[in-house]
């Protein structure tokens, strides 16, 4: 199927994207990777009668890695992030995550922004953003640009705080603490495939190696990602000896899925105890070894 009309724009400068979707109101939309966006238009699903191409916007084609954290530009496609050794050092989970976004011809199109703003349930970097408790900058013709937290962010099913005429500008996700490990496990019926369930999960060890820190976002079970923190269930026992199968059953009891024509309720919710043991136990690891 083919979208149906609409103008077509395509600034190259961030001031005049923002002019731009000023105008176009709620009847304007950006078009960043394209890989949500097209797919939903050409089924007809979303049909905006203004498209603002950022694509052309090299200033928005960034990625910056300190001992803060990662600040990714809004034209900062999937492969690039994923595969940039300074931020894999700074904030590894991005890569551990990424390597279950779609297929590399998806992330060499589709942005890191552009999936937070999408705001899939079952995507992967929501969780990623949620469980560091990272934001995104959103910026307005003629308005100071605000930064959003993660937990306010998500609101629902493909629904995020960002308002009509907005531009994500860029997203940050914090560094790790010392002594942290983190992982992303998930399952799809097809590899590629959105999830049925996933875990990222982020441990924190003191220099006893005990855990001071554990909690995971879960994805597809719920409407936005699911932050649970277990760090009381971990009651600061050595990472080597913790009951990760009870920290795990935690988790499981604390996510409230649905069912759909995917999976039932329960099976997502077995996936996620089932992942988040095993991500917990692989976050765990990585922060022994720090
Ligand atoms: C076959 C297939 C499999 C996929 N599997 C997965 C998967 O497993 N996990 C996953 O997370 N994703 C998956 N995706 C989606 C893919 O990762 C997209 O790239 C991503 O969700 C959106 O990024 P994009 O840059 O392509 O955004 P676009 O499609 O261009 O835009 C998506 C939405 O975000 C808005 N938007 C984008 N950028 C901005 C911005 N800077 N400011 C304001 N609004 C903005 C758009 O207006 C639109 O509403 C899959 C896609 C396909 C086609």
């Amino acid at each position: 199927m083919k979208p149906p009309p609409f103008d077509y724009h395509a600034p190259r400068t961030v001031g005049e994207a923002l002019e731009v979707l000023a105008d176009a109101g709620p009847e304007g939309k950006v078009l960043a990777g394209g890989q949500s966006l097209i797919p939903l238009m050409n089924m007809r699903l979303a049909a905006p009668a203004r498209l603002v191409d950022i694509n052309r916007i090299g200033a928005l084609d960034t990625v910056a890695a300190d001992a803060r954290g990662v600040r990714v530009g809004a034209l900062a496609r999937h492969a690039t992030v994923e595969r940039s050794a300074a931020v894999a050092e700074r904030q590894p989970l991005l890569r551990q995550a990424l390597r279950h976004v779609a297929h590399p011809v998806i992330r060499n199109r589709g942005t890191v922004v552009g999936s937070l703003v999408h705001a899939d349930p079952a995507a992967e970097l929501p969780a990623v953003l949620a469980l560091l408790g990272g934001t995104v900058r959103l910026a307005r013709h003629g308005a100071p640009e605000r930064d959003v937290p993660a937990d306010e962010f998500f609101l629902g099913p493909l629904e995020s705080a960002l308002q009509p005429g907005e531009l994500a500008v860029s997203a940050f996700f914090p560094a790790l603490p010392p002594g942290s490990g983190t992982a992303f496990c998930e399952i799809a019926r097809r590899h590629g495939d959105f999830a049925l369930a996933g875990v990222a999960a982020l441990v924190t060890l003191d220099d006893d190696l005990r855990i001071t820190t554990a909690k995971v976002a879960c994805i597809g079970v719920g409407p936005v990602p699911v932050v649970v923190d277990v760090s009381a269930e971990c009651a600061r026992r050595p990472a080597a000896s913790a009951d990760w199968p009870a920290v795990a059953a935690a988790v499981r009891d604390r996510v409230e899925p649905e069912d759909d024509i995917h999976a039932t309720a329960e099976y997502r919710r077995h996936l996620t105890g089932v992942l988040a043991e095993r991500a917990l136990r692989i976050a765990a690891e990585r922060a022994s070894h720090g």
